[in-house]
C-alpha cells in the first residue's frame, strides 16, 4: 500500500505517478475494495444497520475511485504508450467490479434487510436520501430481478456494449475513408486562409502535392468540413462534402442501418426486463424528467413556441439568397443554408469572434472571473506561487478557495493549453471529495488558444464562456457540503449538471461584468461600445433555428427510445422525415435524417439516448435561475449565497427538482430562456 496512487494525502506526488505503478495500484485497491465488499456480503442479516451496510457499502469503494481518478485523469493530460497500456491493462477489471456490485445478491440482500431496520426507516436528510439512492440504484441495474432474468439483462449488456461499439467504429471509419483533393484554385474561393492553409497542408502529409504545385485535401473532420460548409462560393464543392457527410453509417461495410434497428431492440428489451414500458422511461425515471413523456412535453411545447419564429427565419433566408443571386425564391438546398446564413450574418452585423479577442488576455480573463466569484459567492481564490506544488506539467497551476470566514473549502489545477498528449475539448474533473469537514480538490482543463509573440494567451468570447462553465462546475464540487461523498457535487442527474455551469456563462454577456475584466490587452481599453452592441446584436441571429436544429434531435432521440418497436420494424429514415416535417426547413432534394452517425445516442450502451433533451432541459434552468440576479443585482451577495446554500453546496443531498424550487420559490419557468435568445 506504499505505491504513491495509494497515496491519499491532499498534495498528490505527480512525478512519482508513473505508469508502471498503476497496475499494482488498481489491482491493490480493487483487492482491497473486493474484501470490504466480502465483509459486507457476509454480515449477519439480522444485523445489518445503515452503517454497517449503506455506510461500509459507500466506504468500501472509496481508495479505489481516488487512485482510479488519478490515472484516468492522467491518460487525459499526460498521454503515452506506457502510461495508455497500463490503464487498458486495468480498465476491463475495473469496469467489471463496477458493473457486478448491484448483482450481487449478498450485498442486495443485507441492504433490504437494513433499509428495513427502524434506524434507517426514521433517517432524514441527505442520509434519507442517500438510502433511497442506493436502492434505486441497485433496482434500475437489475437486483431485484430472477436469476435467469438477470443473466438474460447481463445478455443484452454485453450485446448492446460490442454493437454500440460497432456504430462508432463504423462512423469513425466512414468518416475517415472520405478524402476529396482539389487541385484547382479556383474552388476555393470564399474559404479563409487557415482553412485553405491546413487544406494543402493535410494534403502534403497524405503526400498529395508539392509545395510548387499544392493540391488541398477536404475531409469530413469539422475543422474541414465547417469551413466548406459556411464560406466556400463554390456550391458544388459544398454539394459533394455535404453528400458524402449525409452517408456516413448508410452505406458499405459502415452500414449502421441494421445495427440502430438492433439496438433498439435490445434496449426496448432491457426497458422491459426492469419493468419499463420502453428505454426512455427507464433512464429519465431518476432524471428530473421522470419520464419519456415529460421530456416530450417539453420539446414539443418548446417546438410550438419557437415555429413562428423558425418559419420567419426560414423565409428571410430564402429572400436574401434570390435577392443576392438575382433570381426567383426557391426552397435551398442542404448545403446551402450555413453557406447563405453566413452571408446573411455578415451582411447585418458586420461582426466576427476575432474583433473580441484583443480584449480578453487570458489571465485578465481569470482575475475577471475570481472578482466575480468574490462578490457573488463571497469566495476569496489564491494561486500558490509557481513550484509550490506538484503538477504534472509546468504550465499547470494551483488554486486555493476560502469563504469569507477563511475556511479553507478547497483547490484546484488548471491546465489551459493544448499539448499533444492531451485530450481535445474543455473539461473539469475532481481528485478528491472533501465534504463539511475536509476540503475537495479539482481541475480544469482546456484548449484554449495559447499565447504567442510575446502577447498573453488572446480568447475568443467563446472560449472565455467555457473558462467560466468549467469554473460553475468546478464551485460544484468545491463548494459541496455533503457527507456522503458519492451524492457532492457534479454526482448529480444529467439534466441537473449543467446548471452551475451554464448559469455562469450569464456574467459573459454583462456589461458591468466585462467591464471587471475585458480590458485590451495592450492599450487597457475596455469594449468599445460599439462592438459591445454588435455583439449583443449578434447573439441571437437565427436564435430559432439553432433551436429548432436542438429540438430535432431530442424529437428523433426520444421518438426512436420511446416507439422502439415501430421504428426497427420499416424504413426508420423515412418515418423519422415524417415526424421532423415541421422541425427542419424542407430542403429541396430532401436529406437524410442523422441516426445512422449520431453517435451522442448510438456510440454508448446509454449515453445520450433519451437524453438528448437534457441540453435544452439545463438551458431552461440556467436562464430561469439567473433572473433572480438580474432582478437583484448581477453581483448581489444575498442571491449568490442563496446559490451556494441552495444548489452548490447540495449535489445530490435532494431531488433536483427540489433544489431549484428551493432556490426560486417555484418550478423552473421557461419563460426566461426564450427572452434570453430572443424567441420570447
Ligand atoms: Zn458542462
Amino acid at each position: 500500500m506504499d505505491n504513491p496512487f495509494l497515496d491519499r494525502s491532499f498534495q498528490i506526488p505527480w512525478s512519482q505517478l508513473t505508469a508502471e505503478r498503476v497496475e499494482p495500484a488498481i489491482e491493490a485497491a480493487l483487492a482491497d475494495a473486493e474484501a470490504a465488499l466480502a465483509r459486507l456480503a457476509a454480515l449477519p442479516i439480522a444485523a445489518a444497520d445503515y452503517r454497517n451496510t449503506f455506510l461500509a457499502l459507500e466506504q468500501a469503494t472509496e481508495l479505489l475511485n481516488e487512485a482510479w481518478a488519478k490515472v484516468t485523469h492522467l491518460t487525459s493530460v499526460a498521454d503515452a504508450a506506457p502510461l495508455r497500456a497500463a490503464h487498458n491493462a486495468v480498465l476491463p477489471k475495473v469496469s467489471a467490479f463496477f458493473a457486478k456490485i448491484p448483482l450481487n445478491a449478498g450485498i442486495w440482500l443485507r441492504l433490504k434487510a437494513a433499509a428495513a431496520h427502524p434506524s434507517v426507516a426514521s433517517l432524514q436528510g441527505e442520509h434519507r436520501r442517500f438510502v433511497d439512492e442506493t436502492m434505486a440504484d441497485f433496482r434500475q441495474q437489475g437486483a431485484d430481478l430472477p436469476g435467469e432474468q438477470k443473466t438474460r439483462l447481463e445478455a443484452v449488456q454485453s450485446e448492446l456494449a460490442q454493437l454500440t461499439q460497432k456504430y462508432s467504429e463504423n462512423v469513425l471509419d466512414a468518416t475517415n475513408a472520405w478524402e476529396l483533393l482539389v487541385a484547382d484554385p479556383a474552388r476555393l474561393s470564399g474559404l479563409p486562409p487557415h482553412a485553405r492553409e491546413s487544406a494543402r497542408q493535410n494534403a502534403l502529409k497524405k503526400g498529395q502535392g508539392t509545395e510548387a504545385a499544392p493540391v488541398w485535401r477536404f475531409t469530413l473532420h469539422g475543422p474541414s468540413l465547417e469551413p466548406v460548409m459556411l464560406y466556400a462560393e463554390d456550391a458544388e464543392l459544398r454539394r459533394q462534402v455535404w453528400s458524402a457527410s449525409a452517408a456516413v453509417g448508410c452505406e458499405g461495410a459502415q452500414d449502421n442501418r441494421e445495427l440502430v434497428k438492433r439496438i433498439l431492440a435490445l434496449r426496448q428489451e432491457k426497458a422491459a426486463l426492469l419493468g419499463q414500458s420502453h428505454f426512455a422511461d427507464l433512464v429519465l425515471q431518476r432524471r428530473m424528467a421522470k419520464s419519456g413523456a415529460t421530456a416530450l412535453a417539453f420539446i414539443e411545447d418548446l417546438h410550438n413556441r419557437v415555429t413562428a419564429a423558425f418559419t420567419r427565419e426560414c423565409a428571410e433566408l430564402v429572400a436574401f439568397k434570390a435577392e443576392q443571386t438575382k433570381s426567383t425564391p426557391a426552397p435551398l438546398a442542404p448545403w446551402e443554408t450555413a453557406y447563405w446564413a453566413e452571408r446573411l450574418r455578415r451582411t447585418r452585423y458586420d461582426f466576427d469572434e476575432e474583433q473580441l479577442r484583443p480584449y480578453f488576455p487570458l489571465p485578465g480573463v481569470l482575475e475577471g472571473l475570481f472578482e466575480i466569484t468574490g462578490r457573488v459567492f463571497g469566495l476569496r481564490v489564491t494561486e500558490r506561487p509557481a513550484g509550490a506544488v506538484e503538477v504534472w506539467h509546468v504550465g499547470v497551476k494551483f488554486y486555493d478557495v476560502h469563504d469569507r470566514a477563511g475556511r479553507h473549502l478547497g483547490s484546484f489545477y488548471t491546465d489551459w493549453h493544448p499539448r499533444e498528449s492531451k485530450r481535445g475539448g474543455a473539461w473539469m474533473n475532481y481528485l478528491i471529495t472533501g465534504g463539511p469537514r475536509a476540503p475537495h480538490l479539482g481541475l480544469m482543463c482546456g484548449n484554449l488558444t495559447p499565447a504567442h509573440g510575446g502577447q498573453p494567451a488572446l480568447l475568443t468570447h467563446r472560449e472565455v464562456e467555457t473558462v467560466f462553465h468549467e469554473f460553475g462546475h468546478l464551485l460544484h464540487h468545491l463548494l459541496g457540503e455533503v457527507e456522503i461523498k458519492s451524492l457532492n457535487g457534479v454526482n448529480v442527474a444529467w439534466d441537473f449538471v449543467e446548471l452551475p455551469s451554464q448559469i455562469m456563462e450569464n456574467w459573459c454577456w454583462e456589461r458591468a461584468a466585462l467591464d471587471l475584466f475585458a480590458r485590451h490587452h495592450a492599450t487597457g481599453a475596455a469594449i468599445p461600445e460599439a462592438l459591445f452592441q454588435r455583439m449583443i446584436a449578434a447573439r441571437n441571429f437565427r436564435s430559432a433555428s439553432a433551436t429548432m436544429r436542438q429540438l430535432a434531435l431530442a424529437r428523433l432521440d426520444l421518438a426512436l427510445h420511446m416507439h422502439a418497436a415501430e421504428y426497427a420494424a420499416g424504413d426508420v429514415s423515412a418515418r423519422l422525415q415524417t415526424l421532423l416535417r415541421t422541425y427542419l426547413m424542407p430542403p429541396v432534394p430532401p436529406a437524410p435524417t442523422i441516426e445512422n452517425r449520431f453517435t451522442h445516442i448510438f456510440a454508448d450502451p446509454t449515453g445520450y439516448a433519451a437524453g438528448y433533451y437534457s441540453y435544452k432541459w439545463a438551458e431552461v434552468l440556467d436562464a430561469d435561475a439567473f433572473t433572480r440576479f438580474q432582478r437583484e443585482g448581477i453581483f448581489n451577495e444575498h442571491a449568490g449565497r442563496d446559490f451556494v446554500a441552495k444548489i452548490l453546496s447540495r449535489g445530490n443531498a435532494a431531488d433536483p427538482m427540489q433544489l431549484f424550487t428551493d432556490f426560486m420559490g417555484r418550478p423552473p419557468d421557461l419563460s426566461a430562456l426564450l427572452l434570453r435568445a430572443g424567441l420570447a
